[in-house]
Parts: structure tokens; C-alpha cells; sequence
């Protein structure tokens, strides 16, 4: 049975049954639930006195934020559609989003006032609160169906441009009940308890921790952005039970100073994901936190995580499986298909397809795309390569696009990242492919030592031989200062890639 909802629906019932109960922390700001709900229904009145309609597309440009939710809120309720834009984003390719959504207004915080928009815009400070107070109470009129689009959310642009995804109501609600009835506790929290919300809200795990919390009924501690000191303060002053950190953040977090000291004895869980994780790191937060752990595996297209592995999998003798990415959740499936899309049996590699309830409905305005990627029966194309076991563990290796063929050998960046990431004066490294005459790519490691520590090209080298077979060890090593990376903490290959193939084409397969 589909127990899907609205969003607006699931912030009324939580109104309704716990109407002062803290729905979210901001700094000093405190909201309930029944605040949140009238306030949505204020926002979503406020709209439709702009002149917008059911469908229009309604950007918001800012940080995380108390009124960012509100906001969230009032578009689903309004039957709109929320793009939110990363905010880090350079000014070009947050006009790009902009314009490629087709957006009829923009909610901007004064910090980005300056970026360059047409259309209708509210500012983000006390003139929101006061916009939104000047309107009606008075229950939103217009109907919206679970199935309705209300998020427009960006691709992270890690292999190309960002892609609109266009994900329903249902696709944000859907999974959480199903959860609860299979008992999985470590993915579905209590209503009340209290989760720490720091990814950036153009990011699936960011806006999808908002509307996850509304679904369920907890508390959100919102963080305007990620700073470790604040993390590990805020887990400890609200008895936080859950957070969700990508490895780049969790690894802040863990360097610290303030880790050492922290009680994090509160801490059910923490979630991590949305780019591999290096082995060693993953066993240095599990010692530390000495809570329960759960990778998460999925993509804005899915609506997040549809492959989880769960605490239960992050023990000693387990480190085997602590390499996956585990398991398909509870009506999501999981195949690895071959060049042709032909299912592959247990064991060999290929593309990673998914089948999941909360797989998008296409992307916006791409229709050759969106065919590429989604089959008429809802299998989507994740262009990530992995390998299923017998016991239906997923190996995430990398991207297709970032598989580097050397000597007709298929070798992985993520692999040998993980490899070189264990030497102690390294402090950050990206693998790439690189042109070469004989091997037709050959692996080059990009490496970012510890500060004040002298490196050379060959003990990298010498190291990663010691880990890995030859034919994956980096034949040439570059020294850098920082690797680039989006905002979600993926380290942008193409960039360090760029430079080496100018001129020419690279094969992608
Ligand atoms: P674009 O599609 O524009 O190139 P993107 O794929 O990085 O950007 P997202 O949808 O934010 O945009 O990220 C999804 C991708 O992140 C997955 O396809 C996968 O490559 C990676 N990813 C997510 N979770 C994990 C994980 N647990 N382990 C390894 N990789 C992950
Ligand atoms: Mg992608």
C-alpha cells in the first residue's frame, strides 16, 4: 500500500498532534509546529497574491535557514516548485540554474542580493517576515496531489553541466513508512528527535533533510553552513541523534580539536555518503564516535538514499562489507548491467541501475536525457560502476565517465584514493587519467601533502605499490595546495583532468 502524502499534509498532521513541539532551532529561533504550518499557509497565500501559479518555479538562493524551511513549506503547499541553488555556485552558474528553471520568482538572503535575476524577488531577512505576515491564514484553496512535482533540485554538476530533477511529493515521502513498517530503526527516527541539518539546501541530503523531518515529525537543528566546531557543539547541547556528514565534513569534524573532549555519547547515528569514503577514515569516525553508522548511497534522481549499510555492518571483522555501500532499502532494487543494459550476474562490474518509488520523474526540459537515463518500467541509470555480491552488497568503484583505461586495464580513482589516502604525510589526493602514449591513459595521482611535510613523487608511488596492483598504482604524481571540489565535497576530476587534454578528446565509455 502507497502511503505516500503532501508535504502539506504531513506538516498539519504534526500541528495537529504536537502543536508546540519544536519543529526547528535556528540560533535563537525557535518555531513549533503549529507556527511552521501557519506560516506555510501564509507563504503559499503570499504566492498566489504575487500572481504565481500552481506549477510555477519559485528559486531560493541562500543558506541554511529557519525561514529557508518556511519557505520550502509554503511552495509545496502553494503547489509550486521549490529550486533551491547551491549557493556556492559562482555568480554565472547560479544565472545558469536561474534561467534554465525557468524560475518566476526568487527568495534571495541579502548576502547574494547582487545576482542577477528578472523576475519577482523577496528578500530574505525581516522583509520575508514581514511579506509573509501581511497574508492571509486562510486555508490554501488549490489542490495538490502527491503525485505533483514540488522540487526542482540541480544535479551536483560533477560530470558536466547541472540537470534539473524534477521529484513529486510522493518521492519525498514515500519510503519513510515502509521503513518504519520493515523496522528499520536506524533509518527512520522518532518523531521528536532531534536532527542536526548541515548539508547546503541545494544539495538532495540538505532540502531532503528538511522535508524527511517534516514527513517524520523531528526536531531540525539548523546549521547555516558546515563548521566542525558547531557540529560537534550542537551534538552535544541537543542531544542530537542523527546527523549526516560527506566524508569531507565528517573528516573536519574528526581533525577538530574540539573532538577530542566531545561527548558524543547522545549520538545514535551518523549517516554519511554522497562520495566514497576512504576505508581508513570510515574506521577512525566509527572509534571515535562509538555510535551507529550508516552509509548512504543515492543521487538527487532518487530522491537520496536508496542503498544503505547499516550500523550492524560497521564492526570490526566486518571490513570486508565496510567497503560497500550495502544494500538496496526496502522496495528499491538493484542491478548491475552490462554496455548493452543486460542484467550481469553477482560478482562482475558494470553500471549500477536502480529501481526505487522515489526515482524522479524526468529531468526539466531534457527529454532525450531523461530517456537515456529512465526506462519506460522506472529502472534508472545511475552512470556510477559497481559490483553486487551473492548477498546483494553494492561496491560503488567510481563513475563510469571517471574510469581510467590504462593499458586495456579498467582502473578505478576512487580504489587508488583510498589506497594513497593512508600515508600519513598525505592530507588529500584525486586520482586521474591522463594522455599517454603507450598505455593510452596512464593513472596520475594529484596529492595534497600535510603541512610542512616533505614529499616526493616516489614515495607515493612506492606506497601505493605496497596496497595495490601495479597496474593501478599512479605513474606520476602532481603536488597541489587544495583539490577542487563542489559543494557537496566532490572532488571535481574534470577540472584536474582539463589542463592534460586540451586538444584532444578523451574515450569515455
Ligand atoms: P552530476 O550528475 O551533475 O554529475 P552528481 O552525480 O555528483 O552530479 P548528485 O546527484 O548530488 O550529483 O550525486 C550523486 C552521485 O554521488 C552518485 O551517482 C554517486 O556517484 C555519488 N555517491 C552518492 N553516494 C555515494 C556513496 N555512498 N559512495 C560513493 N559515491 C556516492
Ligand atoms: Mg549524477
Amino acid at each position: 500500500p502507497d502511503k505516500s502524502r503532501t508535504l502539506g499534509a504531513a506538516l498539519t498532521q504534526w500541528a495537529q498532534e504536537t502543536p508546540d513541539g519544536v519543529a526547528m532551532r535556528h540560533d535563537d529561533v525557535i518555531i513549533d509546529w503549529k507556527t511552521y504550518d501557519r506560516h506555510a499557509t501564509q507563504i503559499a497565500n503570499g504566492l498566489a497574491a504575487m500572481g504565481l501559479k500552481k506549477g510555477d518555479r519559485v528559486a531560493y538562493l541562500g543558506k541554511n535557514s529557519w525561514r529557508a524551511c518556511e519557505l520550502v513549506m509554503g511552495v509545496a503547499r502553494a503547489g509550486m516548485v521549490l529550486v533551491p541553488v547551491i549557493w556556492r555556485l559562482a555568480p554565472a552558474e547560479i544565472e545558469f540554474i536561474l534561467k534554465d528553471a525557468e524560475a518566476a520568482a526568487l527568495f534571495v538572503e541579502p548576502l547574494f542580493e547582487g545576482q542577477a535575476f528578472e523576475g519577482q524577488r523577496v528578500i530574505m531577512d525581516d522583509r520575508f517576515d514581514q511579506w509573509r505576515d501581511g497574508q492571509s491564514d486562510a486555508p490554501v484553496t488549490t489542490e495538490v496531489d502527491r503525485g505533483d512535482v514540488f522540487l526542482q533540485l540541480y544535479t551536483s554538476g560533477t560530470t558536466g553541466m547541472p540537470k534539473g530533477v524534477m521529484l513529486t511529493h510522493r518521492n519525498a515521502t514515500v519510503l519513510r513508512p515502509i521503513m518504519q513498517e520493515e523496522g528499520i530503526g536506524w533509518f527512520s527516527s522518532q518523531p521528536g528527535d532531534t536532527l542536526i541539518h548541515a548539508m547546503p539546501f541545494g544539495h538532495i541530503a540538505g532540502v531532503g533533510s528538511v522535508t524527511g523531518a517534516v514527513n517524520g515529525g523531528q526536531q531540525l537543528i539548523i546549521h547555516t553552513e558546515f563548521d566542525p566546531a558547531l557540529i560537534l557543539r550542537d551534538i552535544q547541547r541537543y542531544k542530537a541523534k542523527w546527523a549526516f556528514l560527506v566524508p569531507a565534513a565528517l573528516q573536519m569534524m574528526l581533525d577538530h580539536p574540539d573532538a577530542k573532549d566531545a561527548d558524543f555519547s547522545n549520538l545514535e547515528g551518523m549517516a554519511y555518503g554522497a562520495s566514497p569514503i576512504p576505508l581508513d577514515l570510515l574506521k577512525r569516525g566509527v572509534e571515535k564516535l562509538g555510535c551507529g553508522f550508516a552509509q548512504m548511497y543515492g543521487m538527487t534522481e532518487t530522491y537520496g538514499t536508496v542503498v544503505s549499510l547499516p550500523p550492524e555492518d560497521h564492526r570490526p571483522g566486518r571490513e570486508g562489507v565496510m567497503r560497500s555501500a550495502g544494500k538496496a532499502l526496502p522496495s528499491c532494487e538493484i542491478r548491475i548491467l552490462d554496455a548493452e543494459g543486460n542484467p550481469l550476474p553477482p560478482g562482475e562490474i558494470g553500471e549500477v541501475a536502480i529501481y526505487s518509488p522515489t526515482t524522479m520523474v524526468g529531468y526539466w526540459n531534457r527529454p532525450e536525457e531523461t530517456a537515456r537515463v529512465l526506462s519506460a518500467d522506472g529502472w534508472l541509470r545511475t552512470g556510477d560502476a559497481g559490483i553486487m555480491d551473492e548477498e546483494g552488497y553494492l561496491y560503488i568503484q567510481d563513475r563510469i565517465k571517471d574510469m581510467i583505461i590504462s593499458g586495456g586495464e579498467n582502473v578505478y580513482p576512487a580504489e587508488v584514493e583510498s589506497a594513497i589516502y593512508g600515508h600519513p604525510a598525505i592530507a588529500d589526493v584525486a586520482v586521474i587519467g591522463v594522455p599517454d602514449e603507450k598505455w593510452g591513459e596512464a593513472v596520475k595521482a594529484v596529492v595534497v601533502p600535510k603541512p610542512g611535510v616533505h614529499l616526493e613523487a616516489g614515495d607515493v608511488i612506492s606506497y601505493a605499490r605496497e596496497k595495490i596492483a601495479g597496474f593501478k598504482c599512479p605513474k606520476t604524481v602532481d603536488f597541489i595546495d587544495a583539490l577542487p571540489r563542489n559543494p557537496s565535497g566532490k572532488i571535481l576530476r574534470r577540472e584536474l583532468r582539463a589542463p592534460y587534454w586540451e586538444g584532444r578528446e578523451r574515450q569515455v565509455n
